[in-house]
């Protein structure tokens, strides 16, 4: 049996039920049997190649297939695979945990592990309740979070996050979240700067807690960029205003870093750029360099203590586990994108980077049908309108899907999120590769853009 993009597709849609996808579109769309990786580039079974834009859904930093995370893998296999985490440690996990607390803001001493991001979510959520009830204050059982926020697809994460499409069809399932006001700049009156739309959507926030923070264990965001919701960025004062209003409270803050952590954003991780310590830190994705799945919370030691008792007060302990949990293969993994991270003075090497992607980009801000190019870091979005400035399209029209095709053919993988095409590129992207991004975008931009 020849082994092409063809044969491969057909036996994986007779048994595969692939995430996040209508499987009846791909009666017509591509089903792309990925061979292998090298670098930023996917190849294909039919020798086809694909610049991955968007780092296989914000996961992938250092490239695929690269060797140095790959060696560390292969070694600690053949060393040892796997221990449970209850009562045996081991070297990565100690050597993983000691360097998470150095490069995390200060304050963040302790860290718990699961195994994917959703899962950290939940790790936050139950041992912010489970903090409260320890103290006394069972009462502290609800959730806020952002409009427009997304944490993950459990039902736990998914409940308290903020996206319609994904949440839909189980909302009668859900530990449902308060929504408060998303300081996201597009939304921003003309004129206003994205400092001072931040400060006025906080009043949303700051009545939330006012009025309901008897009831609140904790408020949950994505720091500065609220990312599955279309690449949505906000000013940093939204979160200094926020930390110091969960301290007025007594409400605990859970920055959920797992997209934008490990330098997407500029800085190490987002809520560096306010300067706070929030008082858990959810990570994953980018930890492993896009290898394994691994998720660490951190968090601060006065939570930590107030678990650590006498044990006939079984109550206090938070008896939560999952079965990889600190996987060593993983906690390899990550140590090798830390080395990367550090050898290689990432963040100011993605600086220039940033600035290769806004060049790139520079064009298209004149587009008729794009009302906005917005900027974090290492992550550009390209909002898609119908007319200028602010009217979307119908989403039944699906014009990110036709950038999709077009960019399948022109050696670019994105994947819009809707109207919203975006850039999130791997750490290893050089200044022609974003140019062959930037032509080809706006070449898609156009294909999708003209009746
Ligand atoms: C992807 C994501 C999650 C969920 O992580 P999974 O590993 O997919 O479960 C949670 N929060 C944010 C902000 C994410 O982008």
């Amino acid at each position: 049996m020849s082994r092409n993009n063809r044969s491969w597709s057909e036996r994986d849609l007779a048994v595969v039920w692939h995430p996040c996808s209508q499987m009846k579109d791909h009666e017509w769309l591509p089903m792309v049997p990925i061979s292998h990786g090298e670098g930023p580039w996917l190849y294909d079974f039919d020798g086809r190649r694909y610049l991955d834009a968007i780092s296989s859904w914000w996961v992938n930093l250092f490239g695929h297939a690269q060797l140095r995370i790959a060696g560390r893998i292969a070694a600690q296999a053949r060393r040892l695979e796997h221990v449970l985490l209850a009562g045996a440690t081991h070297q990565p996990i100690i050597e993983l945990s000691e360097r998470l607390v150095k490069l995390t803001p200060p304050g963040l001493d302790r860290v718990f592990y699961a195994d994917i991001g959703s899962a950290a979510v939940e790790v936050a959520l139950k041992m912010s309740h489970h903090y409260w009830r320890n103290m006394g204050r069972a009462g502290k059982r609800r959730f806020v979070t952002l409009a427009n926020d997304y944490h993950g697809e459990t039902l736990g994460a998914l409940g308290i996050g903020d996206i319609a499409l994904y949440k839909q069809a189980y909302g009668s399932l859900f530990h449902e979240a308060l929504i408060a006001p998303s300081p996201d700049a597009w939304q921003a009156q003309p004129g206003e700067s994205a400092a001072a739309f931040a400060r006025r959507q906080f009043a949303g926030m700051e009545a939330i807690l006012a009025r309901h923070h008897e009831d609140l264990a904790a408020v949950i965001v994505e720091p500065l960029v609220q990312c599955a919701s279309g690449m949505r960025m906000y000013h940093p004062v939204y979160l200094s205003l926020l930390r110091a209003a969960c301290e007025r409270y007594e409400v605990h803050l859970i920055v959920d870093e797992i997209a934008v952590g490990f330098g997407r954003t500029g800085t190490l991780f987002a809520c560096e750029q306010a300067g706070i310590t929030p008082d858990f830190m959810c990570l994953s994705k980018g930890l492993t360099g896009g290898f394994l799945p691994l998720a660490a919370v951190l968090l601060r030691e006065p939570i930590y203590q107030a678990f650590y008792a006498d044990y006939r007060q079984i109550e206090r302990a938070f008896l939560h586990s999952h079965s990889y949990t600190g996987n060593p293969l993983a906690c390899v993994a990550a140590l090798a994108t830390l080395d990367l991270i550090e050898e290689q003075d990432i963040i100011h090497a993605n600086r220039e980077r940033a600035r290769w992607m806004a060049a790139a980009a520079e064009p298209l801000r004149e587009h008729p049908h794009v009302g906005e190019v917005r900027q974090c870091g290492m992550i550009l979005a390209i909002e898609m309108v119908q007319t200028r400035p602010r009217t979307p399209y119908p989403w039944q029209e699906r014009r990110g899907l036709q950038v999709f095709r077009y960019g399948l053919e022109h050696e670019c993988w994105l994947r819009p999120l809707g109207n919203v095409v975006y850039w999130m590129p791997p750490y290893v992207v050089t200044e022609e590769q974003i140019a062959l991004l930037g032509k080809v975008t706006a070449q898609a931009i156009d294909h999708a853009t003209r009746d």
